[in-house]
């Protein structure tokens, strides 16, 4: 117990008298440190206050690991790509890879691929057999590497293989499937190997990125044509506003709707 007390008048800090003078061990000594009424209940607050400084201490210290770490994942050029962890861009990535003909990731099915193998054969001029070895999980861009599992956002694995990340078209594509792009040298399964296709992809993603902010922005605009038309028709949207709001713009809002005609 460091603290103890006295029954000795003393000089509370609001200047009225106390009965007990509060003291606490400090190398051997007792050192004064308060004065009061109610000895027991100020050595309960004494504890308290002990306890809750501990335990401020040690959350601060859970806070400090908690920024040393976030800041060294998300530094520049080592956060994980975008589509791994926005499952709208990486669905629009991989829908673009299936429908672009120079790519035709695929096949949708893996147990009932249809065509796909024999197409993608005569594309590279080989045999089905050799078409089929040539997959995602062989290619030069499929990266399974530790820092890009920590990225995916859940199970990576099913009974046809694992996912990994397209460096090529950026999105989580399959290792039992493939497409036109295929290149041989895969997979990436060492950080620093993915690091680098980070770095140089980085121009190329962040000019996508900035045409993704100028669409979503166009695409969000409201101009005066949008509220001058919005406000004539009560059934919005329709296909007559439409037609009106296409018309608005074509003559300008401070054009449209002089004449009679809408
Ligand atoms: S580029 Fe390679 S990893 Fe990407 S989808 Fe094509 S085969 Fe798969």
């Amino acid at each position: 117990m460091p603290y103890k007390v006295r029954k000795k008048t003393c000089k509370k800090s609001d200047g009225t008298l106390g009965s007990h003078t509060l003291y606490k061990k400090s190398g051997g000594k007792l050192k004064k440190i308060g004065c009061t009424n109610d000895p027991k209940g100020a050595i309960a607050a004494r504890y308290a206050s002990e306890r809750e400084t501990k335990m401020t201490k040690e959350s601060l210290s859970n806070k400090t690991i908690k920024l040393i770490i976030v800041p060294s994942k998300l530094s520049i050029g080592k956060k994980c790509p975008d589509a791994t962890q926005d499952l709208k861009l990486n669905t629009k990535n991989r829908d673009a890879s299936i429908k672009a003909e120079h790519i035709q990731y695929g096949p949708l099915n893996v147990d009932e691929p249809g065509d796909y193998w024999k197409d993608i054969a005569e594309y590279w001029n080989t045999t089905v057999e050799a078409a089929k070895k040539s997959l995602c999980s062989n290619c030069v861009a499929f990266d399974i590497s530790p820092r890009m599992d920590e990225c995916m956002p859940g199970v990576t694995s099913d009974k046809d293989g694992r996912l990994g990340y397209c460096w090529m078209h950026h999105f989580k594509c399959h290792s039992a499937r493939a497409c036109r792009t295929w290149a041989k040298g895969g997979p990436i399964d060492e950080d620093k190997v993915s690091y680098e296709w980070q770095e140089r992809n980085k121009k190329s993603l962040e000019e996508r990125k900035k045409k993704r902010k100028k669409k979503k922005k166009k695409k969000g605009k409201k101009d005066a044509c949008y509220y001058k038309v919005k406000a004539r028709y009560k059934v919005w949207p329709s296909a007559y506003a439409s037609g009106a709001l296409v018309k608005c713009r074509k003559v300008g809002a401070k054009n449209w709707g002089k004449s009679k005609k809408k």
